[in-house]
């Protein structure tokens, strides 16, 4: 076992984990730990583009981009943090340009700036020019400069460790935050890093879905283990599906390709989206379009010869713009489908995309261990966190500003709070409980495999926690869930070694799956509304009355009694609370597009 001292110890190296390494390296000792090469992280696999009201091609202002944030977000978002997303926003790209991100430039030299879902010019009156982009590669061009920038900067990188625990001490205020373990994929061996403060910047967990855009990593570590710390999860029920995925792989479109004119078209060649959202249309938020298309696949109107997808068509586009915009995407097509975008339409569907919750946080990215106090020493940002700026569903573009902007006040937090402050002693032998959990894998000999669980888990998350939802299918999720956790507890690995075991990682990280699916299903049961990306069959409307407000989810220790909000006959060990929305300037409204 190794010991590692550092001010700061931030874990993953994605988007929201460089940008605060940015900041935190520059003030302090630090030091970043992550399960994948830096530039291997999901935020690189982000296509369409940041937002922020530049107004460099047409006139905007933060004020709407708060606006559409909030209304986007069917007003779960706490607007004090729209606020401070959508103010930053204009800083956060400058940075990323004066850093050297490559930005498409307009004629005159300037960022240039396109359309996408949900963006508008004053409260919804048309579609504006708001996000800033490079062709369909604004997330690989961001992860290279913030990777770079922290070489710049000294930041310390320990990577391929993957972290399973986060340490806390308790204190008579209350527990602190004073370290965490990591397991070193090459050699197997458990580390433990003291550190004054604890930045979480794991990432989102879309492997609970069969059809997903994520990648294959993203198993939602980081939510888990502040889980299984006792601490909360919030809103967790609201997962965004994507409207465009390649049908049947789940492999992302991006929205930028309806935002430079693609058209969503139904078996009749119908422009359908003209009928459910007049205004936007094909760009109106992503909850509304993937809805509409899982509506016209249901009533019969899908393409293909299962009529079981529907088409995005870029054929009116041209060749030159596909090329100049959308390559990466036209070469998925050709690639994955066979179809040539400059010819024919795509075949798209919905695919699981984004995690609107998370751990949650206030706005200067410190860990709430209930609705009012913070856990001092620990903070979090980016798709593993909750702010709450996306609310009930989550505005593309939003999220690469999400991981600058939060990304940026934690490592800025952090090093604040670190400067002349002592180290607190870590708690006897902090590594106990993971080494526990390795050996008991290591030695487990049940019949269960990893890759058996996982996939069933992925296929009942789909059939019944998707798009649409009722309490029947979510109640058969539960029942399913807690049955694969049972079997969980009788898995085994082959790969009995020391370097490299990512047999051993994944029994982990599907450890991880399984407890955070239960989190998102009971939050759904219980949440009897309709609201963003969660769409109730059985409760069809929005409830301000009940529901305006957010989840926060504990996990409820065995020994005391399962006192569970919801689910008549099914217990989960799940304790479900709530904390109120941060309503500032906008009223809930109905919502239309
Ligand atoms: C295909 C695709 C396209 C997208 N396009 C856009 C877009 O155009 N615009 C937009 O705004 N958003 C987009 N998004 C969403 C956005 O990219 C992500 O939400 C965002 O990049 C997440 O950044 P992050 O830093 O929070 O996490 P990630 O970039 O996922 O990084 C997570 C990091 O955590 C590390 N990690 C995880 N677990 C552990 C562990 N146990 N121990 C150590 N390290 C760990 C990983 O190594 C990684 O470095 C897209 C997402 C996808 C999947």
């Amino acid at each position: 076992m190794q010991f590692h001292k550092y001010d700061v110890v931030i874990v993953g190296a994605g988007g929201a984990g460089m940008r605060a390494a940015i900041e935190s390296g520059q003030r302090t000792r630090t030091a970043v730990l992550t399960k994948l090469y830096p530039t291997r992280s999901h935020t690189g696999a982000a296509q369409g583009g940041m937002c922020a009201a530049l107004a460099n091609v047409e006139e905007d202002n933060w004020e709407w981009h708060t606006y559409d944030t909030i209304k986007g977000g069917d007003y779960l978002v706490d607007q004090d943090a729209a606020e401070v997303m959508a103010k930053e926003a204009v800083d956060a790209v400058l940075d990323l340009e004066k850093m050297g991100l490559p930005f498409n430039r307009t004629p005159d030299g300037k960022i240039d700036q396109r359309r996408f879902g949900g963006h508008t010019r004053n409260h919804g009156e048309a579609a504006v020019r708001r996000a800033c982009y490079a062709a369909d590669r604004t997330g690989h061009m961001i992860l290279q400069t913030l990777y770079q920038n922290c070489i710049k900067h000294g930041v310390e990188f320990f990577n391929e460790f993957y972290v399973l625990d986060v340490v806390m001490t308790e204190t008579e205020d209350g527990p602190v935050c004073t370290g965490a373990i990591a397991y070193e994929l090459a050699t197997g061996e458990l580390h433990v890093f003291q550190a004054k403060a604890v930045v979480f910047a794991t990432g989102g967990f879309g492997k609970v879905f069969k059809t997903t855009s994520n990648a294959h990593t993203l198993t939602g570590d980081g939510m888990a283990i502040v889980f299984r710390k006792g601490l909360p999860l919030e809103d967790m029920e609201f997962y965004q599906f994507h409207p465009t995925g390649l049908a049947g792989l789940g492999i992302l479109l991006t929205e930028g390709a309806r935002a430079e004119g693609g058209i969503l078209r139904n078996d009749s060649g119908e422009r359908f989206m003209e009928r459910y959202a007049p205004t936007m249309k094909d760009l109106a938020a992503r909850d509304v379009v993937s809805r509409a298309m899982s509506t016209e696949v249901r009533e019969g109107r899908g393409a293909g010869p299962h009529k079981d997808y529907v088409l995005l068509d870029l054929t009116h586009l041209g060749a030159d713009v596909l090329e100049a915009k959308l390559p990466d995407i036209t070469e998925f097509s050709r690639t994955y489908l066979g179809i040539d975008p400059v010819d024919e339409p795509v075949p798209v569907y919905p695919t699981a995309h984004y995690a609107m919750g998370g751990i949650p946080t206030n706005i200067t990215g410190e860990v709430l261990r209930d609705s009012e106090h913070v856990v001092p020493g620990l903070y979090a940002a980016g798709e593993c966190a909750c702010v709450s700026v996306h609310g009930a569903n989550r505005l593309g573009t939003n999220s690469l500003l999400d991981i600058n902007v939060f990304g940026r006040r934690a490592g800025i937090a952090a090093a604040e709070y670190v400067a002349g402050r002592e180290y607190v002693e870590m708690p006897e032998n902090p590594a106990a409980a993971v080494a526990d959990m390795v050996e008991r894998l290591h030695a487990a000999d049940g019949r269960e495999r990893v890759a058996n669980i996982r996939t069933e888990l992925q296929v009942t998350m789909d059939t019944n926690a998707s798009v649409y939802r009722t309490e029947e299918t979510l109640k058969q999720a539960l029942h399913d869930v807690q049955a694969l956790k049972e079997r969980y507890a009788r898995v085994s690995i082959q790969d009995a070694g020391l370097r490299f075991n990512t047999d051993l990682l994944e029994a982990i990280e599907l450890g991880f799956l399984l407890e955070l699916a239960e989190v998102l299903v009971v939050g759904a049961i219980n949440r009897k509304e309709s609201r963003g990306g969660h769409a109730r069959e059985d409760y069809t409307s929005r409830d301000d009355v009940n529901f305006l407000r957010h989840t926060m989810a504990y996990r409820q220790p065995t020994d005391q009694s399962a006192e569970t909000a919801v689910l008549d006959g099914l217990t989960a060990e799940i304790r479900l609370d709530y904390k109120p929305v941060v309503l500032t300037r906008y009223q809930p409204m109905e919502r239309k597009y």
